[in-house]
């Protein structure tokens, strides 16, 4: 029942990360296997210090894997040089972080607008994408505000909006509800299901959280340095919610 119409955006393949020297070598991650298809919208959850942050640097190529492959586009991450990764990270991937990482100098349309403008973009462009997206993500009215006039919400909203700015080929969230409160959790993931839902972005999303993913299409969990299992949303998000508790339950392991 995987999207059989989507083409292969990553494929993780044995992935494998050691962090230490051979006396304290600890294993984060133990092979994992992952194949993402555009239009997925997948939940990788785990407890703290599962390794979450860590598959997703490695994915973002913001670390390297110990062992294992990383495909991206086609793309085979470990062969690629570094000049070379980082224009992959800036032409095919989007981030939105915990802890929004807006610049406090800019507006939040130039925020948004940063990574089409760093890409040569013209002004025209840049405004016409950000008011589009700001609209989506209920931003219309705080364009010209500074980070420090925003809320949480809004302001991880914007974040949002920068990183699918670009039209990326994913777009990957580290725990990116991790610092909101419930509402504004909820408001961010409402934005973000619409989005996949309307074709227009392909997320990977890692969190400790059950609510959090149960808005993603497909949840895997993480656990023991392995993906122990996939969950799959019917139409029913509360059922699909209640479904991830239960699995985390059974899989005992602290999510908090
Ligand atoms: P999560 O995001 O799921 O909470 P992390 O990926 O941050 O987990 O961390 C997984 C494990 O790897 C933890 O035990 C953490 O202490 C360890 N770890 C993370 N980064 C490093 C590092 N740079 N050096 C050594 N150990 C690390
Ligand atoms: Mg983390």
């Amino acid at each position: 029942m995987k999207h059989m119409n989507g083409k292969k955006v990553v494929e993780i393949k044995n992935l494998v990360k050691n962090y230490g020297t051979n006396g304290f070598c600890t294993t984060v991650l133990k092979g994992i296997d992952l194949e993402i298809c555009k239009g997925d919208f997948i939940a990788v959850m785990g407890p703290s210090g599962s390794g979450k942050t860590t598959l997703l640097n490695i994915l973002s190529t913001i670390d390297k894997p110990t062992q294992g492959q990383v495909i991206l586009d086609g793309i085979d991450l470990g062969k690629v040089k570094n000049r070379e990764l980082s224009k992959i990270r800036r032409d095919k991937i989007g981030f939105i972080f915990q802890d929004y990482n807006l610049l406090d100098t800019m507006t939040l349309q130039d925020n948004i607008a940063l990574p089409l403008s760093l890409n040569g973009a013209g002004g025209t462009e840049c405004i016409r994408k950000s008011e589009a997206l700001a609209g989506a993500f209920g931003l219309k009215g705080h364009l010209r505000k500074y980070p420090y006039q925003l809320s949480g919400g809004q302001k991880q909203r914007g974040a949002a909006c920068r990183a699918l700015i670009t039209e990326p080929e994913i777009i990957f969230a580290d725990e990116p509800t991790g610092a909101l409160d419930s509402r504004s959790g909820r408001e961010l993931l409402e934005c973000l299901k619409a989005v996949n839902d309307g074709g227009k972005a392909t997320i990977l999303m890692v969190t400790h959280d059950a609510f959090s993913a149960s808005y993603a299409k497909d949840v895997y969990i993480l656990s023991d340095g392995q993906i122990r299992c996939r969950i799959s949303r019917g139409d029913n998000r509360k059922a699909f919610y209640d479904k991830i508790v239960d699995m985390q339950a059974s899989m005992g392991g602290d999510f908090s």
